[in-house]
């Protein structure tokens, strides 16, 4: 009976993670699971870069150091000298996790249970096969709740006409006045000629994939964009709750990802903060360790039940943009922002409505 030193459930961007950063430097047999075709998966992770995203800086597609907030009447544009906005896509992520000195099998298989036995742990997956070892990193998780809010989206990158986009300069939120939906229009420019154009809403239905796809022609017809390839696409649907599993009853369990409790639930960032997880796993002795701090998750629930209970248009977002400059914003995003900061986004808000949800 072979017992492997660690199983991994979903080579999603944590389970790959934990391959790398945690065993990739020593020898061990380890099993990881995946149930779906993950050579079939690609897609863009953003961030800025953080102290702890340095590491990765070798596989990251592009940076922006400018990046705009607003609607059809304001844009706000920000600047961030030290802390660019990067994005690394799923097959890099997925090739460098790969590149280890570990013994690595892969099963693509569902894994439908795993108990304990004696000191290690039994694996039962769909197929009635069963495995054995001696930690289990469980990446499975609950994408949708009834009545919770969703961040759900539909991109496509296109090729467009010679000098169409301004590469320099990426659009992180364009919101556009919808019946009691919040959406925007989220633009990385990769060139002059090439980009992803994806719309993001926030609500608790997903919406049919014609729906965002009109909303981008509609974007890309005001800018008077009528021509475009269409490359490839990318969907998704991002928890905006908290959507993490109870601490786990064995020390040898380890959940992760956004099981795990990485993702900020009011943006749906998750990618730096599932690295910055693993990474503080790597170091400690718990099963456990806190990504968010007590007060950034305050802040983020009193904002996620703001937005369940008002109809939000992103006039808050573009404040708060407003009243921020680039560092400050992304501070405030990568969960660092300093005391000042946090009093400048409180100041942001509508004020009796937070002041409702403080008390809820
Ligand atoms: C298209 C897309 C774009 C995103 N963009 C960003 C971004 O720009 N920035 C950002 O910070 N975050 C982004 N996110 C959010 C977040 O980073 C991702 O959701 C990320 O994939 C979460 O990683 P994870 O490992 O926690 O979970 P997952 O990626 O969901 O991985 C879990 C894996 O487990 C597998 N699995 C599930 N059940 C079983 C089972 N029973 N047996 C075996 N395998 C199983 C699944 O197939 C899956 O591959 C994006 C999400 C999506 C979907």
């Amino acid at each position: 009976m072979k017992i492997y030193k660690a199983a991994i459930i979903g080579l999603g961007p944590s389970g790959l993670a934990v391959n790398k950063i945690i065993y990739g430097d020593n020898f061990n047999d380890i099993v990881a699971f995946e149930n779906e075709e993950i050579n079939k998966r690609d897609n863009f992770f953003g961030f800025w870069l953080t102290d702890w995203m340095k590491p990765y800086e070798n596989i990251i597609e592009k940076k922006w150091y400018k990046w705009s907030i607003g609607d059809n009447n304001i844009d706000i544009t920000h600047t961030c000298s030290d802390k660019p906005y990067c994005v690394i896509s799923f097959k890099k992520w997925k090739n460098y996790c790969l590149e280890t000195k570990n013994r690595l099998v892969i099963k693509k298989k569902k894994v439908v249970e795993y108990f304990p036995i004696q000191n290690f742990f039994k694996i039962i997956t769909d197929d009635n096969s069963e495995y054995y070892a001696e930690k289990i990193y469980d990446s499975r998780s609950a994408k949708e709740k009834k009545g919770e809010l969703l961040q759900h989206f539909y991109g496509i990158n296109i090729t467009v006409a010679d000098d169409t986009f301004n590469e320099n300069k990426l659009t992180l939120m364009h919101f556009t006045e919808e019946k009691n939906l919040l959406h925007f229009i989220y633009i990385l420019p990769f060139s002059h000629n090439k980009a992803l154009v994806e719309s993001t809403v926030f609500s608790k239905m997903i919406l049919e994939q014609s729906w965002y796809r009109e909303k981008i022609v509609n974007y890309l017809s005001q800018k008077n964009i009528y021509k475009f390839k269409e490359n490839s696409s990318e969907k998704g649907i991002i928890p905006m709750f908290f959507a993490e599993e109870n601490n786990p009853p064995s020390p040898n369990i380890f959940n992760i990802g956004i099981r795990g409790g990485a993702c900020k639930p009011s943006t749906g960032y998750a990618f730096s903060f599932l690295i910055k997880q693993i990474q503080l796993l790597k170091n400690s002795n718990k099963n456990y360790v806190n990504v968010h701090k007590f007060f950034e998750r305050k802040m983020d629930k009193i904002f996620i039940n703001f937005l369940k209970n008002n109809n939000e248009n992103g006039r808050s977002f573009i404040k708060l943009a407003s009243n921020l400059n680039g560092n400050e914003f992304q501070s405030f995003m990568m969960g660092q922002s300093n005391l000042i900061t946090k009093l400048k986004i409180i100041q942001s808000m509508p004020k009796l409505p937070f002041i409702k949800e403080l008390f809820q």
